[in-house]
C-alpha cells in the first residue's frame, strides 16, 4: 500500500491506497492548486496489501509529469496514477481509496475504483465537476482523479466506499450481488457499499445521475455534466439490486463504447452466451472427413450443416469442448450451445425421434426438443465440475416454441428472440395479435424455466440507420417483460455504431437508461434528456420525438407484423406526420441558435431527419410513377450517408447496404420494364419439398434443357409447364401458386425461359432469392445459392456466353420454410450488359425473349485462365515498376483468376500482390471504345495496361470499405490498348482479410 503524505499544506493528508498489476507506477497530487506534488516510482514488490491506513511513503520526490494535464486541472484537488509497462504489456491498477484529512477531520474521500488496459483509445479532456476517469494513451495506462470542489473544511460531507466479499453462500454470478450496491446517507457521511469493482462503480454512477450526469451517446457530444454545487440526498440506506443482467450482453459489446456502457451502469464482469456454437464446438473442416456420422443427414447425405445431436459420441465430445471452454475463460458464466443459424438439420431416424409429430406455423418439424436434449445432454455433463455455470442457447428459428416432451435442466439458460413476432408493437397490445403472442411465448418458456433472457430487436434489424420509433415502446415493455415473467435480462441485436449514429443513439440510449432502472418512467426520461441535451431547444426536440415516436400507432395492414428490414417500413411514416417533425426540427434549430453544445446536438438529429425525408421521397415518387424524382431521391440518400458518415454519425457499410436494397427493390417494383426485370415465366410445378431437400438433390429429369414439353417425373406422371406473369419485378412464387391446391405446405418448382439472339455475346443474370437456387443455361448449371440469405435484386451476379440463336434458361427455386410477408418466396431476375445496364428486348412471336444486342459491350479479347502471380508483402511493387511490360517475370508463380489465391497454388495470404498476363486484341477493336470488365476483385484493385495506371477500385476512389468493394462489379475505360500487338495487363490487389485477388472473369469489352 503505497501512500504519499502532503502535511507540508496547511497540515493536510492526502492518502491512496493503490494496487497494480504488471507494471511500475508512479503519481502526483495537488490540494486546492497548490503546487503539484510528485512521487517517487513505487516499489511494486512493496505494493498489493490493503490496509486503508493512510501512511507515509518513504520515497516521495519530483517527476516530469503531463504539463497538459496540470495547466488543465491548476486549481483543482486531483492526483494522478500512472503505471508505466512494458510495451506490449498491459498494465492495471486499482485505487481503492483516497482520503484527505485536516487533524481528525476527514476532509475529502473520493474513490475510483476501475482498470485501464493498454491499448485503449483516444484522450480525455477534462470537464464538469465530477469524478472522471481517463483513458489510457501509448505504452502507460493513466487514471485521474479530481475533487468535485474545492476543499472546505467544514462544509462537505465524505464519501466513502466500501468494497465487500460475497458471502460464501451467495453465488458469485448472482447479478444481484455482483452488480448491486447500497448508499448510505447520514448526515456525516455518505458510503457507497458494494460486494464488487462493478458494484461499486455502478454506485458512483448512480451517484452522478442524481447530480444530472448523462452519457446520451459515446463521445464528448453526448456528454451532460451539470455544473451544480450541491446535492440533496435523502437520509437512510437505498439498496439497489439490478433486476437486468447485463452479462447476457459483454459479448462483442462495449468495445470503443466500454466507457459509455459502464457510466450508464451497464458495465459487466462476466459474460453469458447462448450464441450459434454447434459448428464451432465440432468445426466440420477438422472432423467432417473423418466422421461424417456426427454431422446432418439429409436426403440420404451426411451433410456439415448441423450436428447429429443424438450420436451419443457427439454429445461426449461437445461436454469435453464445453469443459476446456469453462476452463480457458474464467468469466463465461455459460457454455453456448444454440444450433447454427440454418434450418438444415439431421432427418436420421434417432433425431428425429426426438421430435413431436407434426409441424410448425412455418412448415418445419419443431426443433426444440432436440435442441433442448442436447443442451441437457451436454449441461449434465459439465455440471460437477463446474456446478454454478450453465449452458445457454436462443429460442430462435425453428426453435422458437418451447419444447413438448422435455423441460430444460436446471442449468441451461434460454434466450428468447423476438425475431418472429411484431418489432413494432412491443408491449402487449390487442391491436397486433402478434405482440400478444410473444408475451405468452415468454410466458410459456417462463413455466418451464427461471433462466430466460430475452433477443430483441431494437432499433428495428436492417433498417439502414433510418429513425425507429421504438424507444418509448420499448422503454415500456422491458419492465412488463421483468415484472410480469421475471426474465433475467436480455441482448439486443444491433449493427455496428447505432450508439453513436443520429437516427438511432435514442434507443440505445433509453435501452441502458431501462435496463439500468426499470423502474423509471419513459415519458419523464425523455423530458429530462431533451431538457440536458437540448438545453434551450429541449421543447421542440421533445415534440419531434414525441411525433415520431407516434409511428407505433401504425397497425401494419394486411400483415401480422412489422419484421425485419425495410419491408414497407415507409407505412410508419405519414407526410403529415414528416412535416410536423421537420417543423419542430427546425423550430429546434432556430431556438439553439449558437449556443455550444446544443446547437451542434440539433444539428446532428437533423441530419438524421434529412436521411428519413430522402429515402420517404425516394419510396413515396416511385409509388406515384415519378421515376426520375425516386431517383434523384436515391441519390440525396447517398450522399446524406457519406454527409453523415463524415460526421461519424452512421455506419456507412451497412446504410449504404441496405438503401441499396430499399433503392432496387422499389424500382424493381414500380418500374419493372425499365430496368429490364424479367415478369413473364413457364413454370414446372409445383413439387413437394416437405423434406427440404430439393435443391440438394436431383430429379430424374434433370438437368431441364428445354421447356417445350411435358417432364416425366419419378412416379411416371407427366408435368407441363404452365405460364404466369407477375405484376412488378419481383416474381412471387407463393402467389403464383396461390390456386393450385396442393397436400403439402413446402414446395419447388422450375421456372423455364427461352432466349433469342442474333449473335452470340457475353450477358449478365442479375438475380436473387431469398430462398435457395440453381440456374441452368442450356442444361449446365452456371449458378447455385443455398441456404436462406436476405434478398436484394442484382445481389447475384453471373457472366454468361449465350451462344447465337436459341438458349434456354431454367432455374430450380426451393422453398424451405413457410415465410412472412417480408421475405417471400420468389425471384429477382434480369439480362444485363457487363455494365449492369438492361438489355432491350422483346417476346417475339415464338413466345422467346428476343435480346436486341446490337448495343451490348463486346468481348473483344480473351484472357488466358493463368496468369502471373506475386505476393508482395513489402509493398515495393509499385517502386520497382512491377507494372511494367520488359519486367523480368519468368519466376513469378502462375495461377488461374476466377477463384481466390487462397483456392490456389498461391495459399492463405493477406496483403498486396500482383497479376500479370499478356494478350492480345481482336483487330474490330480499331477505333473503338474499349474497357476491362472485372466482375469481381477481393477486396482492391489498381489496373495498369501496357505500364500506365488506367484506373483502381479503391477505398480512395470510391469512398467505399474494403466489405462494399470486393463483391461490387466495375470497369476501367482503356485508351492505350495495341491493337494487333501484344499486350500487358497488370493488376495491383490488396486484401486485408479472409479470401482475396481476382476472384471472378475479366474480360476487355468494346462499348458500343
Ligand atoms: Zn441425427
Ligand atoms: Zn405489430
Amino acid at each position: 500500500m503505497p501512500t504519499v503524505s502532503a502535511d507540508e499544506v496547511k497540515g493536510l493528508h492526502l492518502a491512496l491506497d493503490i494496487r497494480h498489476q504488471g507494471a511500475e507506477i508512479r503519481g502526483g497530487y495537488s490540494l486546492n492548486g497548490t503546487q503539484w506534488v510528485y512521487t517517487d516510482w513505487f516499489d511494486p514488490t512493496k505494493a498489493g496489501t490493503d490496509t486503508r491506513d493512510p501512511g507515509k511513503s518513504e520515497r516521495n520526490g519530483p517527476q516530469a509529469w503531463s504539463q497538459d494535464w496540470t495547466q488543465r486541472w491548476k486549481n483543482a484537488t486531483a492526483f494522478f496514477i500512472t503505471g508505466y509497462g512494458t510495451k506490449g504489456r498491459s498494465t492495471s491498477i486499482w485505487i481503492g481509496d483516497a482520503k484527505v484529512t485536516q487533524g481528525a477531520n476527514t476532509l475529502f474521500t473520493g474513490s475510483f475504483d476501475n482498470w485501464t488496459k493498454i491499448p485503449a483509445r483516444g484522450t480525455a479532456t477534462p470537464e464538469g465537476e465530477s469524478v472522471l476517469l481517463q483513458p489510457t494513451v501509448g505504452t502507460w495506462s493513466m487514471v485521474g482523479l479530481r475533487a468535485t470542489r474545492r476543499l472546505e473544511p467544514g462544509n462537505l460531507i465524505p464519501l466513502r466506499l466500501e468494497l465487500g466479499t460475497t458471502p460464501s453462500a451467495a453465488s458469485s454470478l448472482d447479478p444481484t450481488k455482483t452488480n448491486g450496491y447500497a448508499m448510505v446517507v447520514s448526515p456525516k457521511e455518505i458510503v457507497l457499499r458494494a460486494l464488487t469493482r462493478l458494484g461499486l462503480q455502478n454506485a458512483i454512477y448512480s451517484l452522478l445521475d442524481r447530480w444530472g450526469c448523462r452519457w446520451v451517446l459515446p463521445g464528448a457530444l453526448g456528454e451532460v455534466i451539470p455544473h451544480r454545487d450541491s446535492l440533496t440526498l435523502s437520509l437512510g440506506t437505498t439498496t439497489s439490486a439490478p433486476r437486468y443482467d447485463p452479462s447476457v450482453e459483454a459479448n462483442g459489446r462495449g468495445g470503443d463504447y466500454a466507457d459509455w456502457y459502464n457510466r450508464n451502469q451497464c458495465g459487466w464482469e462476466k459474460w453469458l452466451s447462448g450464441q450459434h456454437y454447434w459448428g464451432y464446438a465440432l468445426p466440420p473442416e477438422k472432423h467432417f472427413a473423418d466422421h461424417p456420422e456426427w454431422y446432418a443427414l439429409i436426403s440420404g447425405k451426411r451433410v456439415p450443416t448441423q450436428l447429429c445431436t443424438s450420436n451419443p459420441e457427439v454429445i461426449a465430445r461437445v461436454i469435453e469442448v464445453g469443459k476446456t471452454f469453462l476452463r480457458n475463460i474464467p468469466h463465461a458464466i455459460s457454455f453456448p450451445l444454440d444450433p447454427n443459424d440454418n434450418i438444415d438439420f439431421c432427418q436420421c431416424d434417432r433425431c428425429r425421434a426426438q421430435d413431436p409429430p407434426g409441424v410448425g406455423k412455418d412448415g418445419n418439424p419443431l426443433m426444440t426438443d432436440r435442441v433442448v436434449r442436447f443442451a441437457n445432454a451436454v449441461a449434465e455433463g459439465i455440471r460437477e465440475e463446474f456446478p454454478d455455470r450453465l449452458v445457454a442457447f436462443y429460442a430462435y428459428s425453428t426453435h422458437t416454441q418451447p419444447p413438448v416432451n422435455i423441460k430444460p435442466a436446471s442449468n441451461v439458460a434460454i434466450i428468447i428472440a423476438r425475431s418472429h413476432y411484431c418489432l413494432l408493437h412491443l408491449q402487449p397490445d390487442k391491436r397486433c395479435p402478434s405482440s400478444l403472442s410473444f408475451h405468452e411465448l415468454i410466458r410459456k418458456w417462463s413455466q418451464l424455466t427461471p433462466r430466460i433472457y430475452t433477443y430483441e430487436y431494437d432499433p428495428i434489424s436492417w433498417t439502414g440507420f433510418l429513425p425507429c420509433p421504438t424507444f418509448l415502446e420499448r422503454s415500456r415493455d422491458a419492465r412488463i417483460l421483468l415484472d410480469d415473467y421475471g426474465i433475467k435480462g436480455g441482448v439486443t441485436d444491433r449493427a455496428p455504431g447505432q450508439e453513436t449514429a443520429a437516427a438511432t443513439y435514442i434507443n440505445n440510449f433509453f435501452e441502458r437508461r431501462m435496463k439500468a432502472d426499470p423502474n423509471r418512467d419513459p415519458d419523464k426520461e425523455l423530458t429530462e434528456m431533451c431538457d440536458g441535451f437540448f438545453g434551450p431547444a429541449a421543447k421542440p426536440m421533445e415534440a419531434y420525438y414525441r411525433t415520431l415516436a407516434k409511428a407505433t400507432d401504425y397497425l401494419h395492414p394486411g400483415r401480422e407484423r412489422v419484421s425485419i428490414g425495410t419491408h414497407r417500413y415507409h407505412e410508419m411514416f405519414s407526410p403529415k406526420m414528416v412535416a410536423a417533425a421537420r417543423r419542430q426540427i427546425n423550430d429546434a434549430l432556430r431556438v439553439a441558435g449558437n449556443r455550444s453544445p446544443f446547437t451542434e446536438r440539433v444539428q446532428f438529429v437533423e441530419a438524421s431527419q434529412r436521411y428519413l425525408e430522402a429515402y420517404l421521397d425516394g419510396v413515396w415518387s416511385a409509388q406515384t410513377g415519378d421515376y426520375t424524382r425516386s431517383v434523384t431521391a436515391f441519390e440525396r440518400v447517398e450522399s446524406l450517408i457519406k454527409e453523415m458518415t463524415q460526421s461519424g454519425s452512421i455506419n456507412p457499410e451497412e446504410a449504404r447496404g441496405r438503401m441499396k436494397t430499399v433503392r432496387l427493390k422499389t424500382l424493381a417494383e414500380h418500374f419493372p420494364d425499365r430496368l429490364g426485370m424479367v415478369r413473364r415465366w413457364k413454370l414446372l410445378g409445383p413439387f413437394d419439398n416437405t423434406q427440404r431437400d430439393a435443391d440438394m438433390r436431383t430429379d430424374p429429369f434433370e438437368p431441364v434443357a428445354s421447356i417445350a414439353g411435358p417432364v416425366t417425373s419419378a412416379g411416371g406422371a407427366h408435368r407441363e409447364w404452365w405460364s404466369y406473369e407477375s405484376r412488378g419485378g419481383f416474381v412471387n412464387l407463393e402467389s403464383a401458386l396461390k390456386d393450385r391446391k396442393v397436400s403439402w405446405k413446402l414446395s419447388y418448382l422450375y421456372a423455364g425461359l427461352k432466349l433469342q439472339t442474333a449473335q452470340a455475346a457475353q450477358v449478365q443474370l442479375r438475380m436473387d432469392s431469398f430462398f435457395p437456387f440453381r440456374v441452368f443455361l442450356n442444361g449446365r448449371e452456371v449458378y447455385h445459392r443455398s441456404g436462406l440469405d436476405a434478398d436484394c435484386p442484382d445481389k447475384r451476379i453471373v457472366s454468361v456466353d449465350l451462344p447465337n440463336g436459341e438458349s434456354t434458361l431454367v432455374l430450380k427455386l426451393s422453398q424451405t420454410k413457410l415465410t412472412s410477408d417480408a421475405f417471400p418466396w420468389g425471384l429477382y431476375f434480369r439480362i444485363t450488359d457487363n455494365q449492369g445496364n438492361p438489355i432491350p428486348s422483346h417476346w417475339d412471336s415464338a413466345g422467346a425473349l428476343a435480346l436486341d444486342l446490337h448495343d451490348m459491350p463486346k468481348a473483344v479479347s480473351t484472357f488466358p485462365t493463368e496468369w502471373l502471380f506475386r505476393k508482395d508483402p513489402d509493398g515495393k511493387g509499385s517502386k520497382e515498376s512491377w507494372f511494367k511490360p520488359g519486367l523480368e517475370d519468368r519466376d513469378w508463380q502462375r495461377i488461374p483468376i476466377g477463384r481466390c489465391w487462397e483456392d490456389t497454388a498461391a495459399g492463405a495470404y493477406d496483403g498486396d500482390a500482383w497479376y500479370r498476363v499478356k494478350f492480345s486484341i481482336a483487330k474490330e477493336a480499331a477505333g473503338k471504345k474499349l474497357a476491362l470488365s472485372f466482375d469481381g476483385v477481393d477486396e482492391e484493385a489498381w489496373v495498369y495496361m501496357n505500364g500506365q495506371l488506367i484506373g483502381e477500385h479503391s477505398v480512395a476512389s470510391t469512398r467505399k470499405s474494403p466489405g462494399e468493394l470486393w463483391e461490387e462489379p466495375f470497369t476501367v475505360p482503356v485508351k492505350n490498348a495495341r491493337i494487333g500487338e501484344e499486350n500487358l495487363l497488370a493488376v495491383r490487389v490488396h486484401d486485408s482479410a479472409y479470401a482475396g485477388g481476382i476472384y471472378k472473369p475479366v474480360s476487355l469489352i468494346a462499348l458500343p
